[in-house]
């Protein structure tokens, strides 16, 4: 008989893009600050630093004082109540602070329950401000190497390839998509053309394109790559041209992670529509945003005046204290704050991952902001780099050919330089001839 929580999990729960027989790792039995501590398949302790911010959320670590809380107050008060025809301060608080904190022009927030759902919403306000406009435009131009969530609309304007378009064929719409952008130090020659192909693509499609959607400056799940700002104004300027509605998915990239407040304010750029989530609620429930503006207002004016979404838990009350906990420390808190932690994480992962680019087999290292990806030139093997890191005291999961971490925005310098270390150790055991279990 299993007795061990993970025993009995193998086989019951399906975890995120794993087999059902897969089962997990660890199992964690608690969790404080950058900690995590688990417990392995032969009952035996770990306590790990989360190299991963439970995937770029966590930025204020397990169990803060402030987070918890403002969800203990919240709980006090009322957990949830329905958002049709109710309002509660928790989510006004959070609506005003959220226009005033994103770059100036979007002015209006609709709150959805996760980042895949942000995104539907934001591709429904596209197509109604189309339609607004008197236009049927229902196709949507992305990116090679782009990862936008896992529901329908998202998966579409996902990586056409790494994605799951062959799998979901025929449910899913065929939109249309350029290849990844040039990296942030590719020639003016290369910039060049590829904002041409950008060009010719919207000639070609513009009376179709609803909306252009990206991930600003930094591609996450689909390929964690950074690329060059001119990449972003040439899509700006060429939303504009064709009045299709420009959607920034900072979901990830949002809250400082890639070095500025929003990606799309280090490329000057507002968008007309932003996506906001994962750090949002410093990890602690579920939440996403999008803001918008005047794409918001044509809407409101037209015949169609309402976006046509509508979730039950919108605006659940719990999860808006916590953001509004966590954006008060992202933002107003000097001591918190992200500016000074990213400084400090980026700096220390510049000097943990340069050994890294000494190993053979590894084509890069490479840091974006707090975030520091190790590119080998063959599928890492998740078990062997599961359990180098855990020797390491690190917790790191990862994908096709990168080992990355993104640390929680609370790591000292020490931290870092652990997770770093851990890092390295799991590239340099990649030499050749090892078995492999293929990160997926
Ligand atoms: C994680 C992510 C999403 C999806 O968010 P979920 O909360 O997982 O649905 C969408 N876009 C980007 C850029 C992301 O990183």
């Amino acid at each position: 008989m299993p007795t061990s929580t993970l025993e009995r999990d193998s086989g019951l729960l399906w975890h995120p893009y794993g087999p059902l027989d897969a089962g997990a790792h660890f199992s964690v039995t608690g969790a404080d600050g950058p900690y995590v501590e688990l417990r392995d398949a032969s009952g035996s302790a770990h306590r790990l630093l989360d190299g991963m911010s439970s995937w770029w959320s966590v930025v204020h670590g397990y169990q803060h004082p402030v987070m918890d809380a403002a969800l203990t107050t919240q709980i006090g008060s009322f957990s949830h109540v329905m958002f049709g025809g109710l309002t509660h301060e928790p989510a006004v608080e959070l609506a005003e602070r959220l226009v005033a904190v994103t770059p100036d022009g979007l002015d209006h927030v609709f709150l959805a329950d996760s980042g895949s759902v942000s995104v539907e919403g934001a591709l429904k306000l596209a197509i109604q401000y189309q339609l607004a406009r008197g236009r049927d435009r229902r196709r949507f131009l992305a990116l090679e190497g782009a990862y936008h969530g896992d529901t329908t609309g998202a998966m579409s304007v996902c990586d056409p390839v790494g994605g799951m378009h062959n799998d979901f064929a025929g449910l899913l719409a065929t939109q249309l998509f350029l290849p990844r952008p040039p990296l942030p130090e590719a020639s003016a020659a290369e910039v060049h053309e590829w904002s041409v192909k950008a060009e010719n693509l919207v000639d070609a499609h513009g009376a179709e394109i609803a909306g252009i959607i990206v991930e600003p400056l930094f591609q996450g799940a689909g390929g964690m790559r950074p690329y060059h700002p001119a990449a972003l104004q040439s899509l700006r300027r060429l939303a504009t041209e064709i009045d299709a509605v420009l959607i920034a998915d900072e979901i990830a990239t949002g809250f400082g992670r890639t070095g500025s407040d929003f990606a799309c304010r280090a490329a000057g750029i507002t968008p007309d529509v932003m996506c906001l989530g994962k750090a949002l609620t410093g990890g602690y429930l579920t939440l996403a945003l999008l803001c918008s503006g005047t794409v918001a207002d044509v809407i409101t004016t037209s015949s169609h005046r309402a976006l046509m979404h509508g979730p039950t838990f919108m605006a659940n009350p719990l999860a808006c204290a916590a953001a509004n906990a966590s954006v008060g420390l992202l933002i107003d808190d000097e001591t918190s704050g992200w500016e000074p932690a990213i400084g400090r994480i980026s700096q220390a992962l510049e000097t943990g991952l340069a050994p890294a680019r000494r190993l053979d087999h590894v084509i890069e290292a490479r840091v974006t902001g707090g975030i520091g990806v190790v590119e080998l030139d063959r599928p890492v093997d998740v078990g062997l780099t599961t359990r180098i890191a855990a020797e390491h005291g690190v917790w790191v999961r990862p994908f096709r050919q990168h080992i990355y971490t993104m640390p929680p925005y609370i790591s000292s310098p020490e931290v870092v330089d652990t997770i770093t270390a851990a890092m390295v150790a799991a590239a340099a055991a990649h030499g050749d001839g090892c078995e492999f279990e293929v990160a997926s």
